[in-house]
């Protein structure tokens, strides 16, 4: 639990939220401005900012409940697809700093654009630079 951590609050209680899902470590619940019908947000109950800050099981879990809710939400409002990610960081846009996983509902037509819109603009790497990105991941 964080002070001043809104999602938090909605763990608590003190803020409500429409929740669709909950498990001893993980709640769903619908965003409260939501950019398509459905949009759905799934978090660990612990506090955690980054992605990178959760332990092994509390990774696990939020990922099953992900991989359970997607097709349910879908369902629920007739989506063709879905768009499922996290904003990891201010500068990848997290604007609530509780680790959440958006499942946004897409339907045909519907004038978004896919995951590849979120970048800045694209690198163009040579090979030597991937082989090099990809040794330093891998390390
Ligand atoms: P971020 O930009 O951090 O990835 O997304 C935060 C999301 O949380 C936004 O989509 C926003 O609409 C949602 N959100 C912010 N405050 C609340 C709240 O109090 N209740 C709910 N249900 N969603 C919230
Ligand atoms: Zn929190």
């Amino acid at each position: 639990m964080s002070d001043d951590c809104v999602f938090c609050s909605i763990v608590d209680g003190d803020i409500p939220a429409r929740t669709v899902h909950e498990t001893d470590d993980v709640l769903a619940f619908l965003d409260a401005n939501p950019l398509a019908r459905g949009h759905t947000l799934v978090i660990p109950k612990a506090h955690a900012r980054h992605v990178g800050d959760l332990e092994d099981d509390l990774a696990s879990a939020l990922f099953a409940a992900v991989a359970e809710l997607t097709p349910r939400v879908q369902s629920a409002v007739d989506a063709d697809g879905a768009n499922v990610g996290i904003n990891d960081g201010e500068a990848a846009g997290q604007e609530v700093p509780h680790v959440h996983v958006h499942v946004i509902p897409r339907f045909d037509g519907d004038g978004g654009a896919p995951l590849h819109a979120v970048g800045g603009e694209r690198p163009d790497l040579s090979d030597d630079e991937l082989d090099a990105v990809a040794d330093a991941i891998a390390e």
